[in-house]
């Protein structure tokens, strides 16, 4: 079992940005908005999430950290409308066995928070009564200590730390709801406080992105049926230099998708003649039975149902607005 999980975890866990990805979509699946983010050493010597969820009971927690157990799916419909970020119960299990981890908890209705972790190779989980406000903290340290090849494949803490901070960015544009820290050896690196309304959603915009995309961005919004789109789009020629502010998010979740990545391009190349450096954030949503979302382990791709519609539709609604920045 134990080698098992070694080797599924590196389908999954790369590097401590995949840790830190997997175990703040846990937070988010569990409800809460307040997150932080704590690294030492580009992630290396530990990543350490809090969150304000809703915590684990002390009879899950040896669970959790056990193999597709996750609490998400129950049958079958459930894997066809997933909307949870997680769902395939085996992160937690993953890193705990290229790490040592911990996982201290306190579900409101519980009196005395716990703490879990696994020992030894038959990963045996030992519980231990803890202190802990509400919410769910994973402690996980010294990553890969015991799987040298993959530690060898670690750049230096400054890249690792670049990693972890774009997947903070990721998400904090994911979610403007969300409180989120982020800190590195000790030291606050990024705070985004939770956005309403639109000046605290631009704010937030521009401590992600830079103020020259939010300056040329042009908000949109189209609806055809239940599909819309909305979000920033900024004519690339105003602001290459931010050419690496390329966001779409699928219903909640950031996508590297080829179909999608194509239509922004042709709507670029069709009103600018350029479609080389589009710069957007962009939010897609769309019954969650009009996608796939388990392509891929990393669950960056996505399959549409009606592929050439959706290409189509965000095509269609580029076009104008790239068309009005043009003139
Ligand atoms: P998955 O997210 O795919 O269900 P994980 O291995 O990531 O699998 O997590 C296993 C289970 O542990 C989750 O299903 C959830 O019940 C619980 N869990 C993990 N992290 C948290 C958290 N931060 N707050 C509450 N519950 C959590
Ligand atoms: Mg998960």
């Amino acid at each position: 079992v134990a080698l098992a999980n070694q080797i599924a975890a590196g389908e999954v866990i790369e590097r401590p940005a995949s840790v830190v990805k997997e175990l703040v979509e846990n937070s988010l699946d569990a409800g809460a908005d307040q997150i932080t983010v704590e690294v030492e050493q580009g992630g290396r010597r530990r990543i350490r999430i809090r969150d304000n969820g809703t915590g684990i009971d002390k009879a899950e927690l040896p669970l959790a950290l056990s193999r597709h157990a996750t609490s998400k799916i129950s049958c079958l419909a459930d894997l066809e409308a997933i909307m949870s970020m997680g769902f395939r119960g085996e992160a937690l299990a993953s890193i705990a066995s290229v790490s040592r981890l911990r996982l201290t908890s306190k579900p409101a209705n519980q009196s005395e928070a716990w703490e879990a972790w696994v020992e030894g190779r038959d990963m045996q989980a030992q519980l231990a009564p803890a202190s802990h406000p509400d919410g769910t903290t994973v402690d996980v340290q010294d990553l890969f200590f015991n799987t040298p090849a993959r530690r060898k494949f670690l750049r230096t803490d400054k890249t690792e730390f670049g990693h972890i901070d774009e997947v903070v960015r990721r998400i904090a544009l994911g979610r403007f709801d969300i409180r989120l820290n982020l800190s590195h050896n000790q030291k606050l690196i990024r705070s985004y406080p939770a956005a309403t309304g639109k000046e605290q959603s631009l704010n937030r915009l521009t401590k992600v992105c830079g103020a020259a995309f939010t300056d040329h961005a042009i908000y949109l919004e189209q609806q055809a049926g239940p599909v819309r789109l909305h979000g920033w789009i900024a004519p690339a020629a105003h602001c290459r230099h931010q050419g690496d502010v390329q966001y779409f998010y699928v219903n909640g979740r950031m996508m590297r998708d080829r179909l999608l990545a194509h239509a922004i391009r042709q709507a670029y190349a069709d009103e600018l003649s350029d479609e080389r450096s589009p710069t957007f954030v962009l939010y897609l949503e769309l019954p969650p039975t009009d996608v796939d979302v388990n392509v891929h382990p990393a669950k960056h791709e996505v399959r549409f149902h009606q592929a050439r519609q959706i290409h189509d539709f965000v095509l269609q609604s580029l076009r104008p607005v790239l068309a009005g920045a043009a003139r």
